[in-house]
C-alpha cells in the first residue's frame, strides 16, 4: 500500500512537470484566434470595447458574444457547403448554445434549426425558423412535440428507437398529415443513440418505416458521432458506413433517401477534448493536458470538400445519386465568439504554496466543460504577461470540487483581476446551473455596442415556480 502510494506520488510528479512545461511551450497565444485585441491600455478589447470597462459596468461573471466573429465564423461553414449538392442544409445544433439572442442571429443568415428537445423545438417555432429547415433528433420526444413536428412540416423528424415509429405513424395519422422521417444510424458501440446496422435495427426500421408509407415518408439518413473533430476522417467514414446502409435499402427494393446527415462534432482550432487518458490524469494528479495544436485544424472548407468528396467517390463505387448534404454544426458555429468574464475575489496561499485563487464564476455553476475540455485563459488587462505561477482557479460555490482549472500556470494574480476564459461559446450556458447563485448576464458586442441580450437571473425569477408564496 505504502509503495502504491509513493509510485502514484512519483508517477503524479512527473506528470505534474510535463503539463508545466506543455503549458508553457504550447500557450495560445494568438488572440486573432478568438476575433481580439489589445488596445492602447493594453487590456483585451472586442470590437473596439474593453473588457475591463464590461465587467465594471455589468458586473461579473458575464458571458459576452461577439457578434461579427460569430457572424463569420457561421459565414465560414455556410460557405464551405457550397461543394454540395444544390438543397443541401445546415441546422445549428441548439443543445450546443440555446441562447434566443443568438440563435436569432444565425437564422437572419439562413442557418435552420436542430433540435433535440420539445423545448427546443418549441423554441425554434417562436423564432419563426420555417419547418423546413428543422431537424427534430433526440431520445424523449413527446407525443406533444411530434404533434408540433408533424404540424410545422419538418425538413425530418430522426428516429432514434424502434418505438417512436409507431407513435408519430399513429399521431400523423390521427393529424391525417403525412411526416418526414429519418433513422439514426447507431455507427458507434459506445454511445446509446441511434438504431444498429450489424444487429439489424437498422434495417428493420426502414422495412418498418415503408411499411407504413401512407403517412411515414422516409427521406433522411444520419448519424452524429464525434466531437471537436479536427480534420474530415470521421465524418467521412462513417459517411461510407452510411452510404453503404443505403445501397442496402436500395437492394431491397427500396427508395434511396433524399438527405444524408452527418450531423455535428466539427471542431475549432482552440479548444481539444481530453482522451479518457488525460481526463484520468488530469483527475488523479491535476495535470493539465497539452493545449491544442492549431495547425492540427484542418480548416471547415478543406473538412467539408473532403467530406463531399469521400460521399461522391462512394456513390459512383455504389451506383447510388449523390444525396443532398445536412449538416447540423454546434461547436464551430459559436464557440469561438463568446467568452467568459470573472473576477479574482482573493487570493489564498497554503503553508505548502499551494496558491489557490478565488473567483466569481467555477466549474459547477458556469465553466464546466473545463472539466473535460482544454480552454485557454487570459488576464484581461494583461493578456500577454509571462506565465509564472501555478494556481488552482476556484469558483464561488462552497465545495472543493468547484475548481475551473486545477495546477494552472499563470501571471502573478492578484485581487480584483478579470480573468477571460476562452470558447465559452460552445455548452457553457447549456451547461450552466444556479447552484446557490443566479445566472449571468449575456451580452453581446456589435458594431462595437454592447447589447444585452440575456438579463442576470433574479432571486425572484429562482424562486418563480415555487408554491410556498401562494
Ligand atoms: C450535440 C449534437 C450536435 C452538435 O455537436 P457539436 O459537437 O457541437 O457540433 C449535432 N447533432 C446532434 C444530434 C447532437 O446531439
Amino acid at each position: 500500500m505504502n509503495l502504491l502510494n509513493y509510485l502514484l506520488k512519483a508517477i503524479g510528479r512527473v506528470m505534474l512537470t510535463f503539463s508545466r512545461r506543455n503549458q508553457f511551450k504550447y500557450r495560445l497565444n494568438d488572440l486573432s484566434l478568438w476575433g481580439l485585441k489589445v488596445n492602447n491600455n493594453g487590456n483585451l478589447s472586442v470590437n473596439g470595447v474593453d473588457f475591463l470597462e464590461l465587467a465594471d459596468c455589468y458586473g461579473s461573471p458575464l458571458m459576452v458574444v461577439n457578434c461579427e466573429k460569430l457572424i463569420k465564423d457561421a459565414k465560414e461553414i455556410q460557405q464551405a457547403l457550397k461543394h454540395a449538392p444544390d438543397g443541401s442544409q445546415i441546422t445549428y445544433s441548439y443543445k450546443t448554445n440555446c441562447i434566443p439572442g443568438i440563435l436569432k442571429q444565425l437564422h437572419n443568415i439562413g442557418i435552420g434549426a436542430e433540435v433535440i428537445s420539445p423545448y427546443e423545438l418549441w423554441l425554434a417555432e417562436k423564432l419563426n425558423v420555417f419547418g423546413n429547415k428543422i431537424i427534430y433528433n433526440g431520445v424523449n420526444k413527446t407525443d406533444e412535440s411530434i404533434s408540433s413536428a408533424i404540424r410545422l412540416g419538418l425538413l425530418s423528424i430522426n428516429i432514434d428507437h424502434m418505438n417512436e415509429i409507431d407513435r408519430i405513424y399513429n399521431i400523423a395519422k390521427q393529424m391525417d398529415k403525412p411526416v418526414r422521417v429519418g433513422i439514426r444510424l447507431g455507427l458507434s458501440n459506445t454511445s446509446q443513440f441511434g438504431l444498429s446496422i450489424p444487429d439489424g435495427e437498422a434495417m428493420a426500421a426502414y422495412r418498418k418505416i415503408k411499411s407504413l408509407s401512407d403517412y411515414l415518408h422516409f427521406n433522411c439518413i444520419h448519424f452524429n458521432t464525434t466531437s471537436n473533430s479536427k480534420t474530415d476522417m470521421v465524418h467521412s467514414q462513417c459517411a461510407c458506413e452510411a452510404l453503404n446502409f443505403i445501397a442496402k435499402i436500395k437492394e431491397d427494393n427500396g427508395n434511396v433517401p433524399e438527405f444524408l446527415d452527418i450531423g455535428g462534432g466539427f471542431g475549432v482550432p482552440t479548444t481539444k477534448n481530453m482522451s479518457g487518458f488525460e481526463y484520468g490524469i488530469y483527475r488523479l494528479f491535476g495535470a493539465l493536458p497539452v493545449p491544442p495544436d492549431p495547425m492540427a485544424f484542418q480548416g471547415i472548407d478543406l473538412t467539408i470538400s473532403r467530406i463531399i468528396m469521400n460521399i461522391k467517390k462512394k456513390c459512383f463505387e455504389l451506383n447510388l445519386p449523390v444525396p443532398k448534404l445536412i449538416i447540423e454544426p454546434g461547436r464551430f458555429v459559436t464557440s469561438r465568439s463568446e467568452f467568459l468574464l470573472s473576477r479574482v475575489l482573493t487570493i489564498k496561499k497554503k503553508h505548502d504554496g499551494t496558491c489557490y485563487a478565488i473567483t466569481d464564476a467555477g466549474r459547477l455553476s458556469t465553466t464546466f466543460p473545463c472539466d473535460f475540455e482544454y480552454h485557454e485563459v487570459f488576464i484581461a488587462n494583461r493578456p500577454h504577461a509571462a506565465l509564472k505561477n501555478k494556481y488552482n482557479i476556484m469558483g464561488r460555490i462552497c465545495t472543493s470540487a468547484d475548481w475551473m482549472f486545477k495546477n494552472r500556470y499563470m501571471p502573478p494574480l492578484s485581487n480584483g483581476d478579470i480573468l477571460a476564459v476562452m470558447d465559452a461559446g460552445a455548452y457553457f450556458s447549456s451547461y450552466s446551473s444556479n447552484f446557490a447563485f443566479p445566472r449571468p448576464a449575456i451580452i453581446m458586442i456589435k458594431n462595437g455596442v454592447a447589447h444585452v441580450i440575456r438579463r442576470t437571473e433574479s432571486y425572484k425569477h429562482l424562486t418563480a415556480m415555487d408554491t410556498v408564496w401562494n
